[in-house]
């Protein structure tokens, strides 16, 4: 009784620390999985959010704990981000990443690498060691080369699923544009399914500092060397220390043009809003009804935690040092 009680006084005067991941969000529907199928994401998203959490609770850094979920979900094939990332109309993955650390708002960003294990850990490379935010493709590799990390070849980001689902998008879309006369159209009339996944992190450490960080293979068939919002700070990741951290995952196109994690952070600063009111502002009264579709997860320095999304699902997981593991799929869990 007596060491009870002072377990729990010590975890009452112990600083807040917490993380939260997401997976991705999309037609995520009960209906689609097999038992099996659901116990493995959902153990899956546990693995991660504890990877993240045992980093906080060593009094890591929220970067490293970011990085170290993200490395879970880029490493298994359930996710589109590394291994697991969608095909690109070429065939091949594209990936984008970014990272940003709220106590300065220093920021780092990868954009269409083809040969990146962890797209994760080469923003945090860019943010750390160059004097740059954003790199692109070829250059970025070169750079990563420099810093001695390793190329991987492009096809062990394959997986079987992904690419029977490049084949239905190129099919849907190839139907679309002869009714349309339009790429533009064609792509737009494209299913949700095809253009979210992703995965990311945000945290907050013992010293009281968040971060967050973002990584994905993108968008299903993109082509032109589209890039979407996962690597560009404010729209799909965002940290400062004043306002709270935010990973997005969504249409990127709609989360560039209306700077949602940056958003929801300017509503917490400057209209003194919860994370929770301004995430819903963002996700479901700004975004839903241009048909903006996707979710967010957001942190606070307190170790609030909200996770809005205007999808059927997002894979998602929390954990803090006075909340246990909670992970969950579709909506209303
Ligand atoms: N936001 C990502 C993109 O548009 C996709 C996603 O979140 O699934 O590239």
């Amino acid at each position: 009784m007596m060491l009870s009680s002072t377990a729990a006084l010590a975890h009452a005067t112990e600083k807040p620390f917490a993380i939260a991941i997401h997976g991705g969000a999309g037609t995520i529907q009960k209906a689609k999985f097999t038992p099996e199928r659901e116990k493995a994401y959902r153990a899956k998203l546990a693995e991660a959010v504890e990877a993240g959490y045992a980093v906080l609770d060593k009094g890591g850094e929220s970067l490293d704990a970011v990085t170290a979920a993200i490395n879970v979900l880029e490493n298994s094939p359930f996710f589109n981000a590394g291994k697991g990332a969608v095909y690109t109309h070429n065939e091949t993955h594209e990936m984008d990443a970014s990272i940003m650390d709220g106590k300065n708002r220093q920021a780092g960003a990868v954009a269409g690498v083809k040969h990146i294990e962890n797209p994760i850990n080469l923003a945090k490379l860019v943010m750390e060691e160059s004097v740059h935010v954003m790199l692109s493709g070829d250059g970025a590799e070169e750079f990563a080369r420099k810093q001695g990390v390793t190329l991987v070849d492009n096809n062990i980001f394959d997986t079987e699923g992904r690419y029977k689902s490049l084949l239905r998008a190129k099919a849907k879309m190839e139907k679309a544009e002869k009714e349309l006369k339009d790429y533009q159209a064609a792509h737009q009339s494209l299913d949700t399914e095809y253009k979210v996944g992703t995965v990311g992190a945000v945290a907050l450490d013992k010293m009281g500092n968040i971060a967050a960080g973002t990584s994905t293979g993108g968008m299903t068939n993109k082509r032109f060397g589209r890039i979407g919002d996962s690597p560009v700070i404010g729209a799909g990741t965002f940290a400062e220390n004043e306002s709270c951290a935010v990973s997005a995952t969504g249409h990127g196109e709609y989360f560039i043009r209306y700077n949602v994690a940056a958003d929801i952070c300017a509503r917490v600063k400057y209209q003194g809003k919860s994370i929770e009111q301004a995430g819903n502002e963002v996700i479901h009264d700004v975004l839903l009804p241009v048909g903006g579709t996707g979710g967010v997860i957001i942190i606070d320095t307190k170790g609030n935690m909200s996770l809005p999304f205007n999808t059927k699902g997002m894979y998602r997981a929390t954990k803090s040092n006075t909340t246990p593991t909670y992970v969950a799929i579709f909506k209303d869990e």
